[in-house]
This record gives structure tokens, sequence and C-alpha cells, in this order.
């Protein structure tokens, strides 16, 4: 799968003059392909392509052309699907069952929820009257809704088509010109976005694919250009905080969806096997490379150390399962596993690289890891590792585990396990998170709001709240 930039329409060449960088594979850390790099005038490109679409063919189309179009991506993906799954595999080094599982059907899935909800929309009116008012004292106002203009969509590594089409499938739905811009890590299954979208025959320019690095590159070319309306990013907090000073010359609006460090709190009464079942799959899947994995682990304590001893059982079992995505990660990963023991950590599964005997040794593995007997203000505690580790400590009450929960600068997602209807109802509002799964992990409706609170993200995705960033409201007012 060669990378390429699709700007206006057509896939650009990869001539001997583009600069490039290597596609490593996270599973041997061989070198794949070379990726272009876009310069400025490239993105330049992109957007003044996204701009000639919104003032021509794609802001002409009616929301029932939006609609067919966006199905019919849809259909382009499911055509590929196969080599959906390959690529996706390929950058990530993910389990396949996984992409071909939960990544690619979701892509799909995104393109087709968003055509259906352009029909779902509430639109307001409201009859007014003023009386003493000059003329009828009557009107009817009413509220249009229109897209923002060029839209530049920034979106990480780690579920690279999911994440992507999350937001170009609104984006375009809404009636929006979209430039995006993937992981430098992830660049294969965007360019296969890029096919489908020219397959499916959306108007020059509608969407358009630029690769390349963040920080004084493609990314931050893209997000500080004047001619972008509005900014979609999902990434780490930090990057969330570069962008948005950026932003801030041009008063673009933002949607952040950005780290976490997720909590798990696990109350005596819950079923326990279910409990250590859904915590192996929240800490572990995608070897925690789920902005959503838990980190943090609270358990009451008279069923601490049954839970610990099973989860750590539970963490030593495990064999089948991907690399983290660079030597660059692996490493802050490991250097996290080394912090916690200097933090005075009992390691009680994992704590290394794992070694296979095979080309695997040479790629970026991390072992499961389970770690307990940190203080909450320790540096492993509060911080994201973005890796397969959680910490588990134990809590005497109801209130001391909230607080324990919300002691963080993240509030993105959390997990309360317990049989106690009552006490879920209590607990689960008092988190500070985006989304409180009771007795579960990671079950997705996407008409949900999806987001973060604190350092995980600004504003909300899913359902109508993506058209909602994705499209100014505009109030008409006529005089009857
Ligand atoms: P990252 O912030 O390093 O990169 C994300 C994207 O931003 C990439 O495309 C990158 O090239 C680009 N970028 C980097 N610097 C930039 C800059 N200065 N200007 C413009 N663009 C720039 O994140 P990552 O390492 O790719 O992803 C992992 C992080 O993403 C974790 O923190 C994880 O929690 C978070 N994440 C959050 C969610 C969510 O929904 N809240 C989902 C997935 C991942």
């Amino acid at each position: 799968m060669q990378a390429a930039h699709y700007v206006g329409g057509a896939f650009l060449p990869n001539d001997p003059a583009t600069t490039t960088f290597p596609l490593v594979d996270p599973v041997d850390g061989s070198t794949v392909g070379q990726v272009p790099e876009a310069a400025r005038e490239t993105v330049d490109a992109a957007v003044r392509a996204a701009r000639e679409a919104l003032d021509g063919a794609w802001g002409a189309t009616s929301p029932e052309e939006r609609s067919a179009a966006l199905h019919r991506i849809a259909d382009e993906i499911q055509a590929r699907f196969d080599a959906f799954v390959d690529a996706e595999v390929s950058d990530t080094g993910k389990p396949r069952e996984l992409a071909a599982t939960v990544d690619i059907p979701r892509a799909i899935g995104n393109f087709r929820a968003y055509a259906d909800l352009l029909y779902g929309r509430p639109e307001q009116s409201y009859s007014t009257s003023v009386p003493g008012w000059s003329g009828s004292g009557q009107a009817l106002n009413y509220t249009v809704r229109r897209p923002l203009g060029v839209v530049a969509v920034i979106s990480p590594w780690n579920l690279p088509l999911l994440l992507l089409t999350w937001k170009v499938a609104p984006a375009l739905a809404a009636g929006n010109t979209v430039v995006a811009k993937p992981s430098e890590e992830t660049p294969s299954t965007a360019t296969l976005l890029a096919e489908a979208i020219d397959a499916a025959g959306l108007p020059a320019g509608a969407f358009n694919l630029v690769h390349g690095h963040g920080t004084n590159a493609a990314g931050a070319f893209l997000t500080s250009h004047p001619d972008v309306d509005a900014i979609a990013f999902t990434g780490e907090s930090a990057t969330g905080s570069a962008i948005m000073r950026e932003a801030a010359n041009h008063l673009t609006p933002v949607s952040f969806e950005l780290g976490g460090k997720n909590a798990a709190v696990i109350f005596a009464d819950a079923d326990l096997e279910a409990a250590v079942e859904g915590t192996v799959r929240s800490a572990f899947t995608h070897s925690g490379q789920i902005c959503l994995c838990t980190e943090r682990v609270y358990v009451e304590r008279s069923r601490y150390e049954e839970f610990v001893s099973l989860l750590g059982a539970r963490a030593r079992e495990l064999t089948d399962y991907g690399p983290m995505i660079s030597a660059a990660h692996r490493d802050k990963v490991l250097s996290y596993y080394r912090l916690a023991v200097e933090e005075g950590a009992t390691v009680v599964a994992g704590g290394k690289a794992p070694h296979f005997g095979d080309r695997r040794d040479e790629g970026f593995y991390v072992e499961p890891t389970v770690l307990t007997g940190l203080p909450q203000h320790a540096r492993t505690v509060q911080e994201e590792v973005f890796g397969p580790v959680c910490h588990i400590a134990p809590f005497d009450t109801e209130e001391e585990a909230v607080r324990l929960a919300n002691d963080s600068r993240y509030g993105l997602a959390a997990t309360v396990w317990t049989r106690d209807l009552s006490r879920a109802h209590r607990v689960a509002p008092r988190i500070d998170a985006g989304i409180v799964w009771v007795n579960c992990w990671n079950l997705r409706d996407l008409r949900t709001p999806f987001g973060g609170v604190k350092d995980s993200g600004i504003g909300r995705e899913g359902g109508t709240y993506s058209l909602d960033f994705f499209s100014e409201p505009v109030n008409v007012c006529i005089q009857v």
C-alpha cells in the first residue's frame, strides 16, 4: 500500500523529488514503505481545493445527495474490506480480528450512521408575537443549519480509520469540505479511504488528504491555516494545547478528543469474575492503546487481594497481543514500567519487554503489566502511559472510591462494577468523565455523546452532537 496525497480529486504522484519518510512495521521493526511528507504548498493546495468545492459542487448538494454519497462511500469501503484490514494490520500490528471486527466495520458504520442521521435532526421554529411592535406584531422564526466551511481533521494512530471517519463522515454530512491528515505512523487506510471516496464519485475537493508529521509540518501547516474554518482533532492533550494556541490566532473553533487515565471502580458486591474479565478487556485490548482503556483500578478492600491475584494471573496468560506503535512509544511505556518500580510499585504481572524467539523480538512489544502499591500521587498513577498497564489500589468507602476516581487531570471514561443498582446510579454521575460504563466497557451506540471532561477534551462527538459541531445554526426571522 503506497501512501499518497489526494488533493482536488486526484492522487499526487510520488516522484523522486518527493520528500518521504519510512513506514515501519511495528511487528518486527522493518521498513515496509515510504510516506510522502506534505510541504506547506501541498497543504495550501488542499485547503484551496476544499474551498473551491465548498463554493462549487459539494456546497450545492442537498442533504439527500450527501446522504446518498455517504452510503456510496460505505459501499466502497465494504467492497475493499480485506484491503482495509490488511492495511490497518500492517500499519499498527494490531490483531487481525480486531481490525476485522472493530476498526473497519465501525468505519463503514460511521458513514452509514451519518447518512441516516441527516434526517433525524429536529429543526426549530417559533411563532413570535411582540405587542406594541410597529408592523403586524407577528413574526416567524426558524433555524437553518449551514456548514462551517473547510474543516481540518487530524487523527491519531491507535484506531486510524475508525477515528478518522468518525470526524470525516459527520463533517461531510453537514455539508463541509475536509482536509484530513492522518497520523504519520498510520497513513495506509486513509489513502484507501481517499480511493473509496474517489470511487464513490464525490466532487473534486470535497475530501482531501495530506500526509506528514505534526509539529512544524503538515499537521501544524493545516491547523494554523487562515482559510481553515474548524479543527477536529483526536490525540494527546499536549498536542491539543499546541493546536489551540495556533487556532487562537484565527479564532478557529475546535473539537478535541484527548488523552485519558481512566478509572475502574470495583465494589465488593460486583460479579468479580465479570469485573476481572471486563478489566482484562479494558486494560489490555489493543495493548492498552485505546484512549478509553483503564489504567487505574480501585477495588473495595474486602475483595482487593482476590482481584489482584485473578487479574495478575489473567495478564500473565495473555500471549496473542500486538506491539506498541513505534520504538519511541515502546521506550516510553517501558520507561513508565521502570518509573513505577522506582516509585515503589510491586509488579504483579509483566513489567518488561517479552521474548518470543521469533521476528517479533525486533518489534515493539511490551508485556501486559499489573502494578500495585503506589500512592495516588505517583506519576505512574497520574500520567497517561497509553500501554497495556494498570495499577490496582484498595478503597474502603463509596465516597473514597469517587474521590480517587476523580483525582486526575483527565476525565474521559470510567467503569463501575457493582450489583447494587442504586449505588450504580449514585456513583456513575459523580465521576468526572464523559462516559461511565456500568458492568461493561466500550459498549458504544453511535448516537450517544462521546468526549471527555478536564484535560480529556473539548466538546462532544456522536449522533447529532457531531452534526452540531460541524454546522452553524442561523436564525431567520420573517415578519408575517
Ligand atoms: P498525537 O497528539 O501525538 O498525534 C495526533 C495527531 O496530531 C497526529 O496526526 C500528529 O501528526 C498530529 N500532530 C502532532 N503535533 C501536531 C501539531 N503541533 N499541530 C498539528 N497536528 C499535530 O497523538 P497520538 O500519539 O497519535 O495518539 C495517542 C493519543 O491520542 C493518546 O493521548 C490518546 O489518549 C489520544 N486519543 C484520544 C482519543 C479520544 O477519543 N479522546 C482517541 C484516541 C486517542
